[in-house]
């Protein structure tokens, strides 16, 4: 991978706040994370995703019951699967978290969907040919790994899940551009065309398919020459909007005077 080369994560983060990534570049580590219970059900969430194919292959009638049983699995493993970053965590907090998480949204959505558009089509949208696969491209300068690779009539295609709410129609725009971004890495590492993206809002298991444009390539790309802009060493201005307070960098961000450029 190329040292300029950008991770496709990044333009969420970028989206959110650019100085999130002029921080976390400075300091070399991932994104600061406060780790509370909303972060703990965002985990979790992403965690029962991962087996939603094994629940849509069960009977209808199990499919509740089979979701609390991944339900009661994952917290019981969550901080062992995530042992560097939840050191501090208790298993109540974990319990806690899970408490947000409604089964049976989730469950009769599932059903929803099996009785719709049948449980093969469903299987083939959600089931994994790759979890959190690595991919990048030199052509590009972009890297990254979505949360699944699914193959769908012979093509792949990726895959994210999001914990947050859902948009009333489509996705939102960051989520569209991180898809998108992840559409190009798979055209160039599998040699194939992608006209398409699933984003799955997890808490409610809502599917919604987004298709890939050129207008959102065009964005991806501009977005990364800034994000490498930063990466340089140029900060950004603190936008007005920032959400500061669930900001992990908030007290080294206020002591930083802005050099920034007003192209940010
Ligand atoms: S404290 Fe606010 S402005 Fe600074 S990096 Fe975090 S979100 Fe951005």
């Amino acid at each position: 991978m190329k040292q300029d080369s950008i991770l496709a994560s990044e333009i969420t983060a970028y989206l959110r706040c650019p100085r999130i990534i002029y921080f976390r570049s400075q300091s070399g580590a991932e994104e600061q994370k406060i780790v509370d219970t909303t972060y703990l059900s965002h985990l979790i969430l992403k965690e029962l995703a991962l087996t939603h194919h094994h629940t849509a292959a069960s009977d209808v009638g199990d499919v509740i019951g089979r979701l609390r049983t991944e339900l009661k699995r994952i917290t019981d493993e969550l901080l062992v699967v995530y042992r560097a970053v939840l050191s501090d965590v208790d298993h109540q907090m974990v319990l806690d978290a899970a408490e947000s998480i409604d089964i049976d949204v989730i469950g009769s959505q599932i059903a929803d969907y099996i009785q719709i558009i049948g449980r093969d089509a469903l299987l083939m949208k959600i089931t994994p040919c790759a979890v959190e696969h690595a991919m990048y491209s030199d052509l590009l300068g972009i890297a990254g790994a979505p949360d699944k690779l699914v193959r769908i009539d012979g093509s792949v295609l990726p895959y994210l899940t999001r914990t947050g709410e859902k948009p009333e129609h489509g996705a939102w725009k960051p989520d569209r551009l991180q898809i998108t971004a992840y559409a190009m890495l798979v055209e160039e590492t599998f040699g194939q065309p992608v006209k398409y993206g699933i984003i799955e809002y997890a808490r409610f298991f809502e599917l919604r398919d987004v298709n890939i444009k050129p207008r959102d390539r065009r964005v991806v790309l501009e977005l990364r020459n800034r994000i490498r802009m930063i990466k340089d060493g140029r900060m950004p201005d603190r936008p007005r909007d920032a959400p500061c307070e669930f900001c992990a960098s908030e007290e080294g961000c206020t002591a930083q005077r802005s050099l920034a450029s007003k192209f940010f």
